[in-house]
């Protein structure tokens, strides 16, 4: 087992202290709400999409330390991304976090994601740790009128 501090690394306490593109958007074209009853994270995520874009990303929102770093690297790696490429990405973060580590994703494909590997060991963890990505999902789907729960 890992040390709990190592699921704490720096670069997602930075993340926490400092979280980027933590704002709300007045000219968003989409905008999804996400909740996890676990812990108690919230977070709304807004997007401009423009030209099968992401041209602009930002979340609000009150939760965990894992919850709101993930949403701050998030919206760092999927802006300027189509919808499918931010998908495909969400994929690969998906395997990383629930996935042991020998069968993990290439940490090269995932750049600053990679830190969140730790939370594959502590199960309680995960829902925090996808929660934009379930939340920024809603949003980019919201037009063809799915709702997804998480
Ligand atoms: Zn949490």
């Amino acid at each position: 087992m890992s040390e709990l501090s190592d699921l704490y690394q720096e670069l997602i306490l930075d993340h926490n202290r400092q979280p980027h593109n933590f704002h709300g958007m007045p000219d968003a074209t989409r905008k999804a709400e996400g909740y996890n009853p676990l812990c108690g994270d919230q977070i709304t995520v807004y997007l401009k999409l423009d030209n099968n874009r992401i041209q602009e990303v930002s979340f609000e929102g009150k939760g965990c330390a894992i919850s709101k770093a993930s949403a701050s690297v998030m919206t760092d790696e999927v802006k300027g991304k189509t919808p499918l490429e931010a998908g495909s990405l969400f994929e690969k973060f998906r395997e990383l976090v629930t996935q042991p580590k020998e069968d993990q994703p290439d940490k090269d494909e995932l750049g600053r994601l990679a830190v969140f590997s730790g939370v594959s060991e502590f199960p309680a963890r995960v829902k925090c740790a996808t929660l934009a990505w379930h939340t920024l999902h809603s949003a980019l789907e919201a037009q063809k009128g799915v709702t997804t729960t998480e």
